[in-house]
Formats: structure tokens, C-alpha cells, sequence
């Protein structure tokens, strides 16, 4: 259930930011975990993650990447060849099929560039508002918010809105900061999702912002046995 707390939108915003800067202080190097050079390989490699790891997209990519250069190259890829570089993603064919179509269509309608507008990305197929935002915020610095599981998850148990739709969370979260914070502020909400406000154990005991988060004790408030929930698996 989406917490409900009392307070003034000028509170909620004050308490929104000061969350934000001390979550800030606990990733500083909060950043986008699939790896890319270019605009195409991130869009390629956002579409890959789908139901998988960032972990596990980076062991692929290089090779795919390596193979299928440009949009022109991967749209005339033979599937059966890019299906065995992509099977450890899991749904490799369906991803296959993607990538492919993904590419054409960049190709077709692009002239094989990554177009660095959101009414255009979202018109590419397999590409929603959350993938563009990434590829906005990651490779073109256009500053964008991404919508994902634990941005939804977490922003409603800090009470920072109560809406469920991630076009209506993105607008609602995007109120209460500066555009230039977006990327930032999304990368910095996932990795606390993933390493400490789990969906099922947030480890509370051990958060930076337990005084500001009406969610506290929703999860493990013993700080020793917090510390122990804690997942760490990418940090320098
Ligand atoms: S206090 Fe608990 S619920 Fe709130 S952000 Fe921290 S870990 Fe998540």
C-alpha cells in the first residue's frame, strides 16, 4: 500500500530533497550499470535487460557488439548466429527478434542513428518511455527519469506519491525536483532499491533516510541483522 503522509507539497518536496542528498552520499557512484560506448549500444543493451541482469547483459554485449557493429549490421543479422550470443539473457529468441526489428527500424526510419528525442524513441518498437529515459539521460545527457520496479516501489514508501501509472509517477517525482537531478536521482533510487528498500526485506535498520521515510519498519530495523540484508554486488 502506498503511504499516505500529512504535509504541505512545499514539505514534501523539502523532505523529497533532503532524501535524495542523503541517498546521494550513500551511492556517490550511482551510474548506469549496463556498459555502452554509444547511444545504439545502450539502446540495444536496455532492450537486453528485460527480464535479466545488468551483470549478465555486460557478458554479452561485447561480443554482440563486436559482431554487429552498426544498426545496418545488426538489422541484417542471421537470428540463429545472434541467438546463440544473446541465449544467456534468457528469452533469446524473442530478444533476437527485438534487436533486429529494433535495428530496422533505426535504419528504415533513422538512417541507422539513434534519434536523441523521446517522441521519437517511443516509436521504435520494443522501446517505452523508460527505456528512452534511459537512453536520454545515459547517452545523450537530456536529463529523464526511469520509471523502473524499484523507482515505483520506492518512491511510494517514501511517500513521495501515491500513483501506481509510471507516466503519472514520473510526472508526480518530477514536480518535486530540479530536471537536472533526474538522471541522477534515478540512478541513485535503483541502486538503493536493489541494495538496501528490497521489495520484500528492506534492510531499514541499516538506510541513511529512516528518519524521513514513512515506510520505516516495514523491513528489518535490527541494524546487525540489516547489515546483513545489505547486497553490495557492484560497488567499487
Ligand atoms: S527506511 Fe526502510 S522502507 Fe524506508 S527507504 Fe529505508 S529501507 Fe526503504
Amino acid at each position: 500500500m502506498p503511504m499516505v503522509i500529512d504535509e504541505t507539497p512545499l514539505a514534501r518536496k523539502r523532505r523529497a530533497r533532503k532524501m535524495y542528498r542523503l541517498l546521494h552520499e550513500r551511492y556517490p557512484y550511482a551510474h548506469a550499470e549496463l556498459d555502452f560506448e554509444t547511444p545504439l549500444q545502450l539502446l540495444v543493451a536496455t532492450v537486453l535487460s528485460a527480464q535479466t541482469t545488468d551483470v549478465t547483459v555486460n557478458k554479452v554485449t561485447p561480443t554482440l557488439f563486436a559482431r554487429y557493429p552498426s544498426a545496418l549490421d545488426l538489422a541484417a543479422a542471421e537470428p540463429a548466429e545472434m541467438e546463440e550470443i544473446l541465449r544467456p539473457t534468457g528469452f533469446y529468441k524473442a530478444k533476437t527478434r527485438s534487436v533486429i526489428g529494433l535495428a530496422q527500424a533505426l535504419v528504415e526510419r533513422f538512417d541507422g542513428e539513434v534519434p536523441p528525442r523521446l517522441r521519437d524513441l517511443v516509436t521504435l518498437p520494443g522501446v517505452g518511455r523508460k527505456t528512452a529515459n534511459v537512453v536520454l539521460g545515459n547517452a545523450f545527457d537530456v536529463p529523464g527519469l526511469t520509471v523502473d520496479t524499484h523507482f515505483g516501489r520506492l518512491v511510494r514508501r517514501f511517500g513521495w506519491t501515491e500513483e501506481t501509472d509510471p507516466v503519472k509517477v514520473e510526472h508526480a517525482v518530477g514536480e518535486l525536483f530540479e530536471r537536472k537531478d533526474w538522471t541522477m536521482l534515478s540512478h541513485v533510487l535503483i541502486f538503493h532499491g536493489r541494495r538496501t528498500c528490497h521489495a520484500r526485506r528492506p534492510a531499514c535498520g541499516a538506510c541513511p533516510v529512516t528518519r524521513l521515510c514513512p515506510a520505516y519498519g516495514d523491513g528489518e530495523t535490527d541494524p546487525a541483522k540489516a547489515a546483513r540484508l545489505l547486497k553490495y554486488e557492484l560497488a567499487p
